[in-house]
């Protein structure tokens, strides 16, 4: 049984976008309009598997002595986002490679260039700046707009794929998007919708401590809609602007926060191999010391193996005592613990788990698909698709056929059917013969299949079809409940 994936890897997104399409994972939004660029709609089994992914990370999160969960609302005070730097950090001039989709400052990339290189393009645009000196040139990089950025950017490689001219117009562009609250659209009244769920916990900090009475080390998790005006959407779900994030933030006394990311990184990567994917799919992607975020220490990315390339999925940061010194200096209001042990205050350190719930639907989406060969009931091969989720994760966890629809079958079946349902998300399918049938809930990535046959009607066994071995196996009908429950939710 070869495992294979389709030859290109646009063939393979498209596969995989029209599989979603046809079997209800996702679908575009607003999609009889001709759609809404960088929103997409969860199916029927989308739902399921995004609900499932995210019931996953809660559970291994919160299922803590040490962690507290919260929801906090997605519009907050507009302070909160000057305080996290937000508004300040997110406006600057941005381009994007319409070639990779590399997104750059446009003031990194024009002072990133060596003296000579920004010559030689100054030489290019008019041959009279070659009389400026090094400084002289420099200071023009700086000021974009004497500096024209148009006709120097048409000039420049992208530093990640190298090729030239190929950058959109330099844009300022603020992430957030911006709404009003009340009737009045005036500047008094801008809000945003939140571009992380990350401060929401920050602000909620003592809130939280105060009321869980929990001492430091702890944390604070949070699942919810998060939205950035993202100047290039792409890859499906990879780059939306409306998208969901799954974030814990964990305080902890400065001084053992080298000791905590090292903690939680582990096992933030832990999580993602025991859900399925393979370890050669993961890796780690640090962030140069130059170039790490203005809050942050230390900062680490998961990164997938996409279909077009390693991609980040979630990020571990240690943010310092940024956060929380920020809100207070911004809110005027103490954000300190006191440690009732050794009679300190202090302001704790904060290490992050970030990640994209819809993000790791992708990628979760992505590492399943396969198409293999598998025999047929008439002897010959066929090529069969099949979504080898974690069973924990498959949006449908069984399937009941009836062999044939008389002999007492369907009545057996939907017994079945019932009793199980109590218990997993259950699918019957009377139409077609069982191979269409098995082959339709190998697409989904149903995790087993039982088909009541004659034998049934004699013994009460079933066969019980394994998804990914295709193995059957025949099952007492009164032990399906506990078989099942143990090979889907014991691991
Ligand atoms: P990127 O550089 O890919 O835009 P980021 O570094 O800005 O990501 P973070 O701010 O660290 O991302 O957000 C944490 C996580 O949220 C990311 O790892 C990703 O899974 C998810 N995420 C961020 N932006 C988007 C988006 N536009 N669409 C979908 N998921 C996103």
């Amino acid at each position: 049984m070869s495992k294979q994936s389709p030859s290109t890897d646009t063939q393979f997104m498209d596969k995989l976008v029209s599989l979603c399409k046809r079997r209800g994972f996702v679908f575009q939004s607003s999609e009889i309009y001709g759609g809404l660029n960088g929103a997409w709609d969860y199916g029927p089994l989308g739902v399921e598997l995004l609900r499932n992914i995210k019931e996953a990370w809660w559970k291994d999160m919160t299922h803590r002595q040490n962690i507290e969960g919260l929801d906090a609302a997605i519009l907050m005070h507009p302070r909160v986002w000057e305080a996290s730097g937000h508004v300040e950090n997110f406006t600057d001039p941005m381009v994007d490679c319409k070639q990779c989709k590399a997104r750059y400052r446009v003031d990194e990339l024009l002072n990133g260039l060596s003296i000579k290189k920004q010559k030689e393009i100054l030489r290019q645009i008019d041959e009279s700046y070659a009389r400026l000196n090094d400084v002289e040139i420099a200071a023009l990089f700086s000021q974009l707009p004497e500096a024209d950025p148009r006709s120097i950017l048409k000039l420049i490689n992208c530093p990640n794929c190298g090729n030239k001219g190929t950058f959109t117009e330099a844009r300022k562009f603020n992430l957030m998007f911006k709404t009003f609250v009340g009737p009045v659209e005036d500047s008094s009244a801008v809000v945003y919708l939140r571009p992380e769920t990350a401060q929401g916990i920050f602000v909620n900090f003592l809130n939280v401590q105060g009321a869980s009475r929990q001492k430091l080390p702890f944390g604070i998790a949070q699942i919810g809609k998060a939205f950035r005006n993202e100047i290039n959407t792409k890859n499906f779900l990879f780059r939306t602007r409306e998208f969901e994030q799954m974030e814990m933030q964990f305080f902890v006394k400065p001084g053992t926060d080298d000791q905590w990311f090292e903690y939680w990184r582990e096992q933030r990567m832990n999580w993602f191999v025991r859900f399925g994917m393979p370890k050669e799919k993961l890796q780690w992607h640090q962030h140069e010391p130059g170039k790490l975020a203005h809050y942050a220490k230390n900062a680490y990315d998961i990164e997938f193996k996409f279909p077009f390339g390693w991609g980040e999925i979630e990020g571990i940061h240690n943010r310092t005592d940024f956060d929380l010194s920020r809100h207070e200096q911004y809110s005027g209001k103490g954000m300190k613990y006191f440690d009732e042990e050794t009679k300190e205050k202090f302001t704790p350190y904060i290490i992050e788990t970030s990640a994209g719930a819809s993000r790791s639907f992708m990628a979760f989406l992505v590492n399943a698909y396969a198409e293999e060969e598998a025999p047929t009931a008439e002897g010959t091969m066929e090529t069969r698709v099949v979504m080898k989720f974690h069973p924990k994760l498959a949006p449908i966890k069984v399937a009941v056929f009836p062999l044939v629809n008389r002999d007492g079958m369907p009545e057996i079946a939907h017994k079945i059917e019932e009793d199980l349902r109590t218990h997993l998300p259950v699918f019957y399918d009377d139409s077609g013969a069982v191979g269409r049938r098995y082959r339709r809930q190998d697409e989904i990535g149903t995790p087993y299949c039982i088909t009541i046959d004659s034998q049934t009607l004699g013994d009460q066994t079933v066969t019980v079809r394994d998804r990914d071995t295709m193995v059957q196996e025949r099952i007492a009908s009164d032990r399906l409940v506990s078989y099942l429950m143990d090979r889907i939710y014991k691991f």
